[in-house]
């Protein structure tokens, strides 16, 4: 399995419009992050985490030839709002893409692409076919490959993180059940959601990141959703233990 980290910045992206920081002033290409979103190749299949605003470019910028399939972790827009740019895979594929989410994130998507969700005598000509699958909490397979959704708190609104084979994405969380992370045990690469150094009510913090990855144990374990405020990626690094990173866009690694 080829793991690569299409974006690894909050809902902002870094640099973010019109700010002045040294961050976003950084020369280091590791400080520039597109919004989260992951391309996983496993067993043939090509497979992308989230469809965020930054979609086009990171599928440009990775060189991306093939979506075999899309799973949402949840519906903010930071993951969704460039699903619409799928449809330069139905036109080189010649088929519907699968997209699967559970219900109100399916939901929230036919409300906000309502023109894709027509049925296919009143669509536009040209406009994206998906193909939907409702998945609830439990494993499920995508032409046999086996997927274990992993159901984590995002405040108050349940997230989709996902498990295939040793690899573990959670993105967009504030609290895993105890119950999620028996589910989480053994992973040996994580990429986990830690947005900055501060406390904030929808995400954890570089700390908290820090003492979960710890309790899990992975050989490697990488943090996304980056704020600006977490500090210039090189000198954070330094404060971190040595399995533990900070993800940067275009980091790729084999699991
Ligand atoms: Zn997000
Ligand atoms: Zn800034
Ligand atoms: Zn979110």
């Amino acid at each position: 399995m080829k793991v690569t980290v299409l974006g690894s910045g909050t809902s902002q992206g870094v640099p973010v419009i019109a700010c002045d920081c040294e961050v976003c002033n950084s020369l280091d290409y590791r400080d520039q992050r597109l919004r989260p979103s992951v391309h996983i190749e496993v067993e043939g299949l090509s497979l992308v985490i989230d469809t965020g605003p930054d979609f086009r470019q990171q599928m440009l910028r990775a060189g991306i030839k093939q979506v075999d399939a899309v799973l949402y972790t949840h519906q903010h827009k930071d993951h969704t709002a460039g699903m619409d740019d799928l449809r330069s895979f139905n036109f080189k594929q010649g088929t519907d893409i699968p997209i699967y989410g559970r219900k109100p994130v399916i939901e929230q998507l036919r409300q906000e692409f309502a023109y894709i969700f027509v049925d296919k005598s009143n669509k536009y000509p040209g406009v994206l076919s998906v193909e939907v699958h409702h998945i609830e909490n439990c494993a499920f397979r995508i032409k046999g490959l086996e997927i274990l959704p992993i159901d984590v708190f995002h405040l108050y609104l349940p997230v989709f993180g996902f498990r295939i084979g040793d690899f573990t994405y959670l993105t967009d969380v504030s609290r895993i059940p105890e119950m999620e992370m028996h589910k989480i045990a053994g992973t040996r690469y994580l990429i986990l959601d830690a947005l900055q150094k501060d406390p904030h009510i929808s995400h954890l913090t570089l700390q908290q990141a820090t003492a979960i990855a710890q309790q899990i144990g992975p050989e490697k374990a990488y943090f996304t959703h980056i704020s600006h405020k977490m500090g210039k990626h090189a000198e954070v690094e330094k404060e971190l233990p040595p399995n533990i990173h900070l993800a940067f866009d275009g980091l790729q690694f084999e699991c």
